[in-house]
Protein backbone atom coordinates (compact mmCIF):
# COMPACT_ATOMS: atom_id res chain seq x y z
CA UNK A 1 0.00 0.00 0.00
CA UNK A 2 1.34 3.43 -0.67
CA UNK A 3 2.28 5.78 1.96
CA UNK A 4 2.01 9.14 2.01
CA UNK A 5 5.28 10.73 2.07
CA UNK A 6 6.16 14.76 3.01
CA UNK A 7 5.62 17.08 -0.67
CA UNK A 8 6.66 20.03 1.54
CA UNK A 9 7.17 21.75 5.11
CA UNK A 10 5.96 25.14 5.66
CA UNK A 11 7.08 26.94 8.74
CA UNK A 12 3.98 29.42 9.59
CA UNK A 13 4.13 33.16 9.06
CA UNK A 14 3.02 35.40 11.47
CA UNK A 15 0.60 38.11 10.21
CA UNK A 16 -1.76 40.64 11.89
CA UNK A 17 -5.44 40.16 10.81
CA UNK A 18 -8.72 41.69 12.28
CA UNK A 19 -8.31 44.32 14.61
CA UNK A 20 -4.77 43.73 15.18
CA UNK A 21 -4.77 39.59 15.95
CA UNK A 22 -1.76 37.88 15.69
CA UNK A 23 -2.11 34.37 13.99
CA UNK A 24 0.45 31.93 12.91
CA UNK A 25 -0.72 31.39 8.87
CA UNK A 26 0.48 28.52 6.92
CA UNK A 27 -1.62 28.45 3.63
CA UNK A 28 -3.45 31.28 2.29
CA UNK A 29 -5.76 31.83 -0.38
CA UNK A 30 -4.26 31.67 -3.70
CA UNK A 31 -4.78 31.12 -7.36
CA UNK A 32 -2.08 28.12 -7.35
CA UNK A 33 -4.81 26.35 -4.95
CA UNK A 34 -1.98 24.07 -4.51
CA UNK A 35 -4.39 22.69 -1.25
CA UNK A 36 -7.22 22.54 -3.38
CA UNK A 37 -9.90 21.81 -1.80
CA UNK A 38 -8.75 24.17 1.70
CA UNK A 39 -7.48 28.14 1.15
CA UNK A 40 -6.04 28.91 4.51
CA UNK A 41 -5.27 27.61 7.73
CA UNK A 42 -4.75 30.04 10.29
CA UNK A 43 -3.54 29.04 14.17
CA UNK A 44 -4.30 31.41 16.57
CA UNK A 45 -2.72 31.62 19.97
CA UNK A 46 -2.22 33.86 22.39
CA UNK A 47 -0.66 34.16 25.91
CA UNK A 48 -1.39 37.20 27.86
CA UNK A 49 0.29 39.42 28.41
CA UNK A 50 2.67 38.58 26.20
CA UNK A 51 1.18 39.35 22.78
CA UNK A 52 -0.93 41.86 24.61
CA UNK A 53 -4.93 42.36 24.70
CA UNK A 54 -7.35 40.31 21.86
CA UNK A 55 -9.83 42.44 19.68
CA UNK A 56 -10.31 40.68 17.37
CA UNK A 57 -12.42 40.00 14.07
CA UNK A 58 -15.02 42.86 13.76
CA UNK A 59 -17.98 42.23 11.05
CA UNK A 60 -16.96 41.61 7.78
CA UNK A 61 -18.06 39.73 4.85
CA UNK A 62 -17.43 36.11 3.22
CA UNK A 63 -18.55 34.71 0.33
CA UNK A 64 -18.09 31.23 -1.62
CA UNK A 65 -16.37 29.49 1.79
CA UNK A 66 -16.58 27.41 4.69
CA UNK A 67 -14.45 28.30 7.64
CA UNK A 68 -13.98 26.19 10.48
CA UNK A 69 -12.91 27.36 13.74
CA UNK A 70 -11.80 24.72 16.42
CA UNK A 71 -10.65 25.77 19.85
CA UNK A 72 -8.12 24.28 22.09
CA UNK A 73 -8.54 26.59 25.14
CA UNK A 74 -10.24 30.27 25.56
CA UNK A 75 -13.42 30.85 23.27
CA UNK A 76 -14.47 32.68 20.69
CA UNK A 77 -17.75 34.49 20.83
CA UNK A 78 -19.65 35.25 17.12
CA UNK A 79 -22.17 36.87 15.90
CA UNK A 80 -24.09 37.73 12.54
CA UNK A 81 -26.30 39.21 9.76
CA UNK A 82 -28.66 36.40 9.87
CA UNK A 83 -29.15 37.26 13.85
CA UNK A 84 -27.22 34.11 14.93
CA UNK A 85 -24.84 34.45 17.91
CA UNK A 86 -23.07 32.54 20.42
CA UNK A 87 -19.99 31.26 21.91
CA UNK A 88 -17.75 28.40 20.71
CA UNK A 89 -15.29 27.00 23.66
CA UNK A 90 -12.41 24.44 24.55
CA UNK A 91 -13.34 21.37 22.19
CA UNK A 92 -15.88 22.78 20.10
CA UNK A 93 -16.25 23.30 16.29
CA UNK A 94 -18.07 25.55 14.21
CA UNK A 95 -18.39 24.91 10.58
CA UNK A 96 -19.47 27.92 8.58
CA UNK A 97 -21.06 27.32 5.33
CA UNK A 98 -21.29 31.24 3.77
CA UNK A 99 -22.60 30.30 0.14
CA UNK A 100 -24.26 33.52 -0.75
CA UNK A 101 -23.13 35.71 1.71
CA UNK A 102 -23.02 36.02 5.33
CA UNK A 103 -21.61 39.28 7.98
CA UNK A 104 -19.79 38.20 11.04
CA UNK A 105 -17.87 39.16 13.80
CA UNK A 106 -15.45 37.01 15.72
CA UNK A 107 -14.04 37.62 18.79
CA UNK A 108 -11.33 35.61 20.64
CA UNK A 109 -11.70 35.57 24.43
CA UNK A 110 -9.07 34.50 26.98
CA UNK A 111 -9.59 31.72 29.44
CA UNK A 112 -8.68 32.47 33.42
CA UNK A 113 -5.14 31.52 32.29
CA UNK A 114 -5.06 34.39 29.78
CA UNK A 115 -4.94 31.55 26.68
CA UNK A 116 -6.46 31.67 23.28
CA UNK A 117 -5.65 28.60 21.07
CA UNK A 118 -7.39 27.57 18.44
CA UNK A 119 -7.49 26.99 14.41
CA UNK A 120 -9.19 28.32 11.60
CA UNK A 121 -9.21 26.40 8.29
CA UNK A 122 -11.31 27.95 4.96
CA UNK A 123 -12.39 25.35 3.06
CA UNK A 124 -13.57 26.15 -0.82
CA UNK A 125 -16.94 25.27 -2.44
CA UNK A 126 -17.46 23.91 -5.55
CA UNK A 127 -18.92 26.20 -8.35
CA UNK A 128 -22.20 25.05 -7.70
CA UNK A 129 -22.66 25.40 -4.23
CA UNK A 130 -20.82 28.77 -4.16
CA UNK A 131 -24.16 30.56 -3.63
CA UNK A 132 -25.87 28.57 -1.65
CA UNK A 133 -27.95 29.77 1.59
CA UNK A 134 -25.75 29.99 4.31
CA UNK A 135 -25.79 27.05 6.71
CA UNK A 136 -23.87 26.61 10.49
CA UNK A 137 -23.27 22.87 11.96
CA UNK A 138 -21.89 23.82 15.42
CA UNK A 139 -20.77 21.35 17.86
CA UNK A 140 -20.57 21.49 21.57
CA UNK A 141 -17.01 19.24 22.53
CA UNK A 142 -18.90 16.28 24.66
CA UNK A 143 -20.58 15.53 21.08
CA UNK A 144 -17.14 15.03 19.22
CA UNK A 145 -16.20 11.07 19.25
CA UNK A 146 -12.92 10.46 21.28
CA UNK A 147 -11.28 7.19 19.75
CA UNK A 148 -8.21 5.54 22.00
CA UNK A 149 -6.36 3.16 20.32
CA UNK A 150 -3.11 1.87 20.68
CA UNK A 151 -1.30 5.05 21.86
CA UNK A 152 -3.57 7.18 19.42
CA UNK A 153 -5.91 9.60 21.30
CA UNK A 154 -8.32 11.09 18.35
CA UNK A 155 -11.21 13.56 18.36
CA UNK A 156 -13.22 13.51 15.35
CA UNK A 157 -14.63 16.20 13.91
CA UNK A 158 -15.57 15.17 10.61
CA UNK A 159 -14.93 12.21 8.69
CA UNK A 160 -15.00 7.93 9.42
CA UNK A 161 -12.57 6.21 11.32
CA UNK A 162 -13.39 2.39 11.25
CA UNK A 163 -17.21 2.72 12.10
CA UNK A 164 -17.42 5.99 13.65
CA UNK A 165 -18.19 9.25 11.77
CA UNK A 166 -17.78 12.66 13.24
CA UNK A 167 -20.73 15.16 13.22
CA UNK A 168 -20.13 17.45 10.90
CA UNK A 169 -21.78 16.16 7.52
CA UNK A 170 -23.05 17.07 3.87
CA UNK A 171 -19.92 19.28 3.28
CA UNK A 172 -18.90 19.17 -0.42
CA UNK A 173 -15.09 18.57 0.15
CA UNK A 174 -16.01 15.35 1.73
CA UNK A 175 -13.32 16.42 4.61
CA UNK A 176 -11.76 14.48 7.79
CA UNK A 177 -10.83 16.96 10.45
CA UNK A 178 -8.63 14.97 13.28
CA UNK A 179 -7.65 16.10 16.20
CA UNK A 180 -4.80 13.57 16.72
CA UNK A 181 -2.60 12.83 20.08
CA UNK A 182 0.19 10.27 19.92
CA UNK A 183 1.86 8.57 22.62
CA UNK A 184 5.93 8.05 22.82
CA UNK A 185 6.73 5.44 20.65
CA UNK A 186 3.32 5.30 18.93
CA UNK A 187 2.22 4.94 15.00
CA UNK A 188 -0.99 6.43 14.06
CA UNK A 189 -2.13 4.46 10.21
CA UNK A 190 -5.58 6.05 8.05
CA UNK A 191 -6.62 5.33 4.79
CA UNK A 192 -7.54 8.09 2.51
CA UNK A 193 -8.48 8.66 -1.20
CA UNK A 194 -5.34 8.35 -3.29
CA UNK A 195 -5.79 11.73 -5.03
CA UNK A 196 -7.21 13.67 -2.09
CA UNK A 197 -5.60 16.69 -0.24
CA UNK A 198 -3.82 15.79 3.08
CA UNK A 199 -1.73 17.88 5.52
CA UNK A 200 -0.94 17.88 9.24
CA UNK A 201 -0.17 20.60 11.33
CA UNK A 202 1.90 19.48 13.90
CA UNK A 203 1.55 21.96 17.41
CA UNK A 204 3.21 20.31 20.06
CA UNK A 205 5.58 17.84 19.83
CA UNK A 206 7.31 16.06 16.86
CA UNK A 207 6.68 13.11 14.56
CA UNK A 208 7.70 11.44 11.21
CA UNK A 209 5.93 10.19 8.76
CA UNK A 210 7.95 7.35 7.70
CA UNK A 211 9.78 4.53 10.03
CA UNK A 212 12.99 6.31 9.71
CA UNK A 213 12.27 9.78 8.27
CA UNK A 214 13.11 13.61 9.27
CA UNK A 215 11.51 14.48 12.42
CA UNK A 216 9.37 17.63 11.63
CA UNK A 217 9.03 18.87 15.14
CA UNK A 218 5.94 21.76 15.97
CA UNK A 219 5.13 24.35 14.93
CA UNK A 220 4.61 23.21 11.52
CA UNK A 221 2.85 22.18 8.78
CA UNK A 222 3.47 19.35 6.63
CA UNK A 223 1.56 18.92 3.09
CA UNK A 224 1.80 15.06 2.31
CA UNK A 225 1.86 13.73 -1.41
CA UNK A 226 -0.66 11.76 -3.00
CA UNK A 227 -1.19 7.79 -1.77
CA UNK A 228 -3.46 5.54 0.03
CA UNK A 229 -2.58 5.77 3.46
CA UNK A 230 -1.15 8.48 6.33
CA UNK A 231 1.37 6.99 8.72
CA UNK A 232 2.26 9.11 11.18
CA UNK A 233 5.65 7.79 13.86
CA UNK A 234 5.81 9.33 17.06
CA UNK A 235 8.91 8.18 19.32
CA UNK A 236 8.10 11.42 22.29
CA UNK A 237 4.59 12.01 21.81
CA UNK A 238 2.86 14.74 19.22
CA UNK A 239 -0.43 16.73 18.79
CA UNK A 240 -1.69 17.39 15.58
CA UNK A 241 -4.66 18.41 13.56
CA UNK A 242 -4.75 16.32 10.69
CA UNK A 243 -6.61 17.02 7.52
CA UNK A 244 -7.88 15.69 4.20
CA UNK A 245 -10.69 16.69 1.59
CA UNK A 246 -10.92 15.90 -2.35
CA UNK A 247 -10.35 18.57 -4.49
CA UNK A 248 -12.46 20.58 -6.84
CA UNK A 249 -10.21 21.35 -9.64
CA UNK A 250 -11.89 24.19 -10.36
CA UNK A 251 -10.19 27.66 -11.28
CA UNK A 252 -10.39 30.12 -8.36
CA UNK A 253 -10.46 33.65 -7.41
CA UNK A 254 -9.64 35.22 -4.69
CA UNK A 255 -10.22 38.71 -3.07
CA UNK A 256 -9.51 38.65 0.86
CA UNK A 257 -12.82 37.25 2.41
CA UNK A 258 -14.04 36.14 -1.00
CA UNK A 259 -13.14 33.40 -3.09
CA UNK A 260 -15.00 32.50 -6.58
CA UNK A 261 -14.48 31.05 -9.40
CA UNK A 262 -14.23 34.43 -11.84
CA UNK A 263 -13.01 37.81 -11.22
CA UNK A 264 -16.45 38.69 -12.60
CA UNK A 265 -17.70 36.82 -9.77
CA UNK A 266 -15.34 38.84 -7.41
CA UNK A 267 -17.02 42.11 -8.98
CA UNK A 268 -20.49 41.02 -8.57
CA UNK A 269 -19.30 40.69 -4.57
CA UNK A 270 -18.52 43.76 -4.05
CA UNK A 271 -21.29 45.39 -5.94
CA UNK A 272 -23.16 43.32 -3.55
CA UNK A 273 -21.69 44.55 -1.03
CA UNK A 274 -21.89 48.51 -2.01
CA UNK A 275 -25.64 48.59 -2.86
CA UNK A 276 -26.51 46.24 0.31
CA UNK A 277 -27.51 43.34 -1.41
CA UNK A 278 -25.33 41.24 -0.26
CA UNK A 279 -27.30 39.40 2.66
CA UNK A 280 -30.54 38.16 1.39
FE1 LIG B 1 -14.69 35.34 9.22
Amino acid sequence: MSIRTIRQIIQPKIVIEGAGVRLRRSISPNRTNLFDPFLLFDHFIFDYPIEGPISGFPMHPHRGIETVTYMLSGSTHHRDSLGNSGTIGPGDIQWMTSGRGILHEEMPRQDNNGRVNGFQLWVNLPKERKMVKPQYQEVASESIPQIDYLGSHMKLIAGKIKNTEGPITDISANPLYIDLSLDNHSVFTQNTNSEDTVFAYIFEGGCSFSEYGETVQATTLVHLNKGKQVKIFSNTGVRLILVSGTPFCEPIAPYGPFVMNTQEEIRQALKDLREGTFVR
